[in-house]
């Protein structure tokens, strides 16, 4: 195992607990939006189609009565989902103060700008925490084992060091039932790595989006057997600003088999949109959600540098080695 021990050690883990800061002060100080806001967005299409993709995820993974853990659960946008899913409990965690507190407003009902609705029909805890620093299995131990984790659109902010890379995943593996699924999504590395190597420079992008590598980026790392600590800067217009970390799927596989947790199915955006857009239950989820819009007006529907962003990210789902499936 590498897991350097020496003199650099400090400084490494300083600056990992600054970029640490950065990411939870940068999504701390993302206030919620209005709905007029929200519809606003040049992205707006590109938010429906995400939280369609996690609502599938949700519906094809999550049973009624689950215990659920959201890893960075951030301001508790996936809450109706699960909801939906009739869960029995849910514990959400994220390293950003700011978001915790909107997602427990969200949790109590009161001022959700989005929807007036009922309460939510399950109990849950939310904690303000660092999950790939933190023993999250003695923080939870009353609340494990759980049926099904996810983590959305964040546990790439766990591949700066191995040891956070290795402590999400002993965190997932600790708290998770055997036979339970881990769901989540994550930028897909090749499709980056790929847009890298095409570009003049180290950055590339579109209207929407950018991606900018440090000067001392090099795809040897990336080929290397410890491919950790890849930072690039990631601008999402009207969502994200901030550094990020390259997470090379092959190797994320095996390091997460050392922790009993097996792939069942890995795919790109596109490649998810693709085949689940073949069953009519998620077309018409997809229509509720807005995500395509009608079709009929250019401005009620994706736009192609949207969907370029929606290619640089993939599903995934583990299973925790162990017992079958309760039936
Ligand atoms: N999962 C939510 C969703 O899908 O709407 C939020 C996704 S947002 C793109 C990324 C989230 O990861 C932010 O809320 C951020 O605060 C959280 N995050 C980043 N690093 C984290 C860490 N070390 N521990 C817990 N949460 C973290």
């Amino acid at each position: 195992r590498h897991n350097p021990k020496g003199d650099t050690n400090f400084l490494e883990d300083e600056s990992t607990k600054n970029f640490a800061r950065k990411v939870a002060d940068h999504y701390s100080a993302r206030t919620n939006q209005t709905l007029e806001e929200r519809e606003a967005s040049p992205i707006i299409h590109l938010k429906k189609l995400n939280n369609w993709i996690k609502s599938v995820l949700i519906q094809l993974y999550a049973h009624r009565g689950d215990a659920v853990l959201d890893i960075a659960c951030g301001k508790g946008g996936d809450l109706i989902k699960w909801d939906k899913a009739k869960i029995g409990y849910y514990v959400g965690i994220d390293i950003a103060e700011g978001s915790i507190e909107d997602c427990r407003t969200r949790y109590n009902g009161d001022a959700d700008h989005h929807q007036r609705r009922k309460k939510f029909a399950f109990p849950a805890r939310l904690i303000c925490g660092d999950c790939y620093e933190v023993r999250l299995d003695k923080v939870l131990a009353d609340d494990a084992p759980f049926d099904i984790i996810s983590c959305q659109f964040a546990l790439h902010y766990s591949w700066s060091t191995e040891a956070r890379a290795r402590r999400a995943l002993a965190n997932v593996s600790a708290l998770l039932r055997p036979g339970g699924t881990f769901i989540g999504t994550m930028p897909d590395a090749n499709v980056i790595m790929k847009k890298v190597r095409q570009a003049e420079g180290l950055a590339f992008g579109n209207s929407v989006y950018w991606i900018r590598f440090d000067e001392e980026f090099s795809e040897k790392k990336f080929r290397s057997s410890c491919p950790f600590g890849i930072k690039y800067k990631f601008h999402l217009e009207d969502a994200v600003d901030c550094p990020e970390w390259i997470v090379p799927f092959h190797v994320f596989k095996l390091l997460a088999e050392e922790y009993d947790l097996d792939l069942v199915f890995v795919k790109n955006s596109h490649e998810f949109v693709h085949e689940y857009l073949k069953k009519p239950e998620y077309v018409e989820l997809m229509r509720r959600l807005g995500a395509l819009g009608d079709g009929n007006q250019d401005q009620s529907t994706l736009s192609q540098d949207e969907w370029e962003v929606a290619y640089l990210y993939l599903a995934f789902v583990l299973k925790k080695r162990g017992q079958p499936d309760r039936t």
